[in-house]
């Protein structure tokens, strides 16, 4: 295996090989070490030497030869992790000691390493943390190194392990590195890859949303998707799902959290956004109630409340323009019209949605805006287009990633590199919205 303990700490091989100034000099110091008894097994103490041949890669190895079955079960484990990023197994452990740490004060809750809680059943897959709460319990797996490239194996490994832990009953939750996701929120379109498709999770608030979405799906003149502008190439079901990023930047971690319904189940893969995401702190995320809490509640209800809203201004216009239009008895259902009329409905929705309290940008548009201050060079125009986003949405304080604060604070930065007073103007309205 690629761990020990050493000086009381556990190191693992990966991490040390880069404190020597050549992989020869590190194996033949680790080599030297481990025979005058520097390392021992993290699970049952005996002593361990370091393996270094032409055909394996360099391990530790029990010193009697004989491997203790926690440390079988964890080189198993390492083969599985083996195609994850470095950052796979800090997220691992920021969320395991987080909640190793409610652990302490719920005597009901018992949180492990997948390897360690499965290791009586033998489990050939395990997720990296299992928890138990009472008489439930729950894995949870992340998967980094999530994109195109290399999308298909990965859909193969997932649906494989998928089915090995509905086979063994353990429901899990799947947490995906960084944003592959894009979303463009002027069509409520989600663009995701196949792998993402099948790591959406459904949890309690996917099944309140879920109502609000049937409630809304009553009437079936204005189906829900075509009162919000989503282009379905599929009839759409009331199946709404939810998919988790973690993002791991310097010593912090967050979650974000996006609600969809998934389209058709081809490539290239799309979903009507029905939330429109949001981050959320690492404490408030593992809040274990029966299961992980994964959402900010007064977010949620906002959301919901902006949703009813939006769905209510966008149909309300919908319902005039089908008046100006056609004679009461030949109103056909929406999917039917001709293509000059979806045009023509669709750049209706669109202006009534600029005129509403929240305006829906692409991501890129803002992150491009966002990063122009951040540099500290950015023109009249685009601090103009970027008060005015943030002043529309500062209720919902998702802004890829920076929070309003963040960004108010770039205001103030760029204010000490900018002389031009017409950019500088709205630097101060940022600072003060
Ligand atoms: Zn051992």
């Amino acid at each position: 295996m690629q761990i020990a303990m050493y000086e009381q700490k556990r190191i693992s091989l990966t991490e040390e090989f880069p404190k020597f100034t050549s992989r020869e000099i590190a194996i033949d110091q680790i080599k030297k070490r481990g025979q005058k008894r520097a390392y021992t097994c993290p699970f049952c103490e005996e002593f361990l030497t370091l393996r270094a041949g032409s055909m394996n890669e360099p391990h530790f190895a029990h010193i009697r030869g004989k491997s203790c079955l926690m440390s079988q079960a964890y080189e198993q484990y390492e083969k599985q992790i083996n195609r994850e990023s470095s950052n796979h197994s800090v997220i691992r452990d920021v969320i395991y000691d987080d909640l190793s740490t409610q652990g302490k004060y719920k005597p009901d809750l018992k949180v492990e390493h997948g390897f360690q809680a499965k290791l009586k059943e033998n489990w050939k897959i395990v997720p990296d943390i299992v928890v138990k709460k009472g008489s439930q319990e729950f894995g949870i797996s992340i998967l980094t190194n999530v994109h195109q490239k290399g999308d298909e194996n990965l859909v193969k490994l997932i649906r494989k392990r998928q089915k090995y832990f509905k086979e063994k009953e353990l429901d899990v939750i799947w947490f995906v590195e960084d944003r592959e996701l894009s979303v463009d929120l002027t069509y409520r379109v989600l663009f995701l890859w196949e792998s993402e498709i099948l790591l959406t999770s459904k949890t309690p608030w996917d099944c309140k949303w879920e109502n609000l979405v049937h409630e809304l799906s009553i009437n079936d003149t204005y189906p829900l998707h075509e009162v919000f502008n989503y282009h379905g190439r599929t009839e759409l079901t009331n199946d709404v799902r939810s998919l988790y990023y973690v993002n791991s930047n310097q010593d912090e971690i967050t979650f974000s959290v996006y609600r969809m319904i998934l389209d058709e189940l081809n490539s290239p893969y799309r979903a009507f956004a029905i939330s429109t995401g949001y981050n959320i702190q690492l404490s408030e995320a593992l809040v274990i109630e029966d299961q992980l809490r994964l959402a900010n509640d007064d977010l949620e209800e906002r959301h919901m409340a902006l949703f009813r809203s939006d769905f209510a201004n966008a149909l309300h216009i919908m319902m005039q323009e089908y008046k100006e239009t056609y004679v009461p008895n030949i109103i056909q259902k929406s999917a039917s019209l001709s293509p000059q009329t979806r045009v023509a409905k669709q750049k209706t929705v669109r202006k009534i949605k600029e005129d509403l309290e929240v305006v829906h940008w692409d991501d890129g548009t803002v992150s491009y805006l966002i990063n122009k201050l951040k540099r500290g060079y950015i023109t009249e125009e685009d601090v103009i287009k970027l008060e005015y986003y943030l002043r529309h949405n500062r209720e919902l304080v998702v802004f890829k990633g920076w929070e309003l604060r963040d960004i108010q604070a770039m205001a103030t930065s760029a204010l000490g590199r900018i002389d031009d007073p017409k950019v500088r103007i709205h630097l101060v309205e940022i600072e003060e919205l």
